[in-house]
């Protein structure tokens, strides 16, 4: 079936900036896709095109973007006549149109947009539902493995105002006994996490960040993850219930000091109290020890490789690369010869088309690291990633806070999923670093 329209709009995320959404006309009617965004982005991402125009929307306007396809990648992908089943050969198409290696000509946002389109149209060309289409075409094994739940319930770093320097705190209900049960806990959990906050630290504690978890102006990570464990023991899941952080740590990285600032949203912070990768990898080892934490990801910069393999020898949790690795199969490659981490967080935009995402899945698989899909924190309605944990079988999606709708979205399209596929369909639950091979 040939595509007879592609069109792209600027529509908002869900902080109010502007993005790109795809529309793509074959004759089973309109298949759309939205690009997520990101705050604190790697460096080594593919780039977003960003207009840079600073009278309109201070520069952060994606007309370019736009305008590269409606004008350049449209008409060229139509006069192509690609089927749009076979994604492989359209992203191949998209990445020798844009020419260049981090997709800076056209920009990943626009190809992004397009990518994930065309795979929406190609599951309706067949008949079957995304998760299946990509299941197809990762090649992954049946019964489908329905991810466990990281729920971000509590907002630091980048995502929120407050001076708490991790960014993450999550709550993973990886031994309910399903994925709809792990999110019911995950809810009940972070409805007295808000009243527990507002009650210790005052009614604004209950605001929220970027992601929709709880903000309150704490400074350590102490003080969050007690507060998380007793929204645990509150809601009666005390030992039923682990902890992950992201500590996004490439957002204060002191690159010429080679020192992590955990005061970084202090413009007077004091650079004796900067923290060595050594004296940060006893941080998280005293606070695994103390809390039931299973996962931690960006725990040292985007490129103080030697502090990843120095933490990777002594610790037996997962460590997630994202800002290290971006979802980039040249990173990696990299990182596994390195010995950097042991699992992949996977955001389609990072890399800019679907069939890169499953590769970069696939290749981590091949090394045993466990696969986390995952939102950005500039999100929209768009729930493609759910059918992308779905069909890649990575056992794992972090998709923010149980709030929210932009986050929510994802999660509902899971619990119908769920619905769906009946017992013909298994919770990665405890097992959910290696769902792949469940
Ligand atoms: C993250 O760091 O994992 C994240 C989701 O944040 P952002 O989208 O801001 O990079
Ligand atoms: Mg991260």
């Amino acid at each position: 079936m040939p595509i007879t329209k592609v069109h792209a709009r600027s529509v908002y995320d869900s902080r109010g900036n502007p993005t790109v959404e795809v529309d793509i006309v074959t004759e089973t009617g309109l298949h759309r896709a939205i690009v997520p965004s990101g705050a604190s982005t790697g460096q080594h991402e593919a780039v977003e095109l960003r207009d840079g125009d600073k009278t309109r929307w201070g520069g952060k306007g994606v007309l370019k973007a736009v305008k590269n396809v409606n004008e350049t990648i449209g008409p060229a992908l139509i006069k192509e006549n690609i089927d749009v089943k076979d994604q492989s050969k359209v992203d191949e198409f998209l990445n020798k149109l844009d020419g260049t290696a981090n997709k800076g000509n056209l920009g990943a946002n626009a190809i992004l947009g397009v990518s994930l389109a065309v795979a929406k149209a190609g599951a309706a060309e067949k008949g079957v539902p995304l998760y299946a289409h990509i299941s197809d075409l990762a090649g992954t094994k049946k019964p489908y493995v329905l991810p466990v739940p990281f729920q971000n319930v509590l907002n630091g770093g980048s995502h929120a105002g407050g001076r708490l320097a991790f960014q993450e705190f999550m709550i993973v209900p990886d031994s309910a006994p399903s994925f709809s049960e792990g999110l019911r806990q995950g809810a009940e959990v972070y409805q007295k996490l808000k009243s527990l906050a507002k009650k210790k630290y005052g009614q604004s504690a209950g605001n929220v960040g970027d992601e929709g978890g709880v903000a309150p102006d704490i400074q350590t990570a102490e003080e969050a993850l007690d507060l998380i464990a007793a929204a645990i023991e509150e809601a009666g899941y005390t030992g039923k219930m682990h902890i992950a952080m992201d500590v996004a740590s490439s957002e204060f990285y002191k690159t010429d000091a080679k020192k992590y600032d955990l005061d970084f949203k202090n413009p007077d912070s004091d650079p004796a109290k900067w923290l060595t990768y050594e004296q940060l990898a006893d941080l998280y080892k005293s606070l695994a020890s103390k809390y039931p934490i299973v996962s931690i990801e960006d725990p040292f910069a985007e490129d103080d490789w030697e502090a990843w393999s120095y933490f990777y020898k002594t610790s037996d949790f997962q460590i997630v690369g994202d800002d290290l690795t971006v979802t980039n199969p040249l990173r990696i490659k990299k990182a596994i010869e390195l010995k950097s981490c042991n699992a992949l967080l996977l955001k389609v935009n990072q890399i800019g088309t679907l069939t890169e995402s499953i590769q970069a899945a696939k290749d981590s698989y091949a090394d045993n690291w466990g696969v986390m899909v995952s939102h950005r924190s500039g999100e929209t309605e768009d729930v493609t990633i759910a059918d992308i944990a779905v069909g890649l079988r990575a056992g794992q999606i972090k998709t923010g806070a149980p709030a929210r709708s932009e986050r929510l979205a994802k999660l509902n399209q899971i619990l119908r999923i769920e619905e769906e596929l009946g017992d013909k369909a298994i919770y990665a639950g405890e097992k959910f670093r290696t769902a792949v091979n469940l």
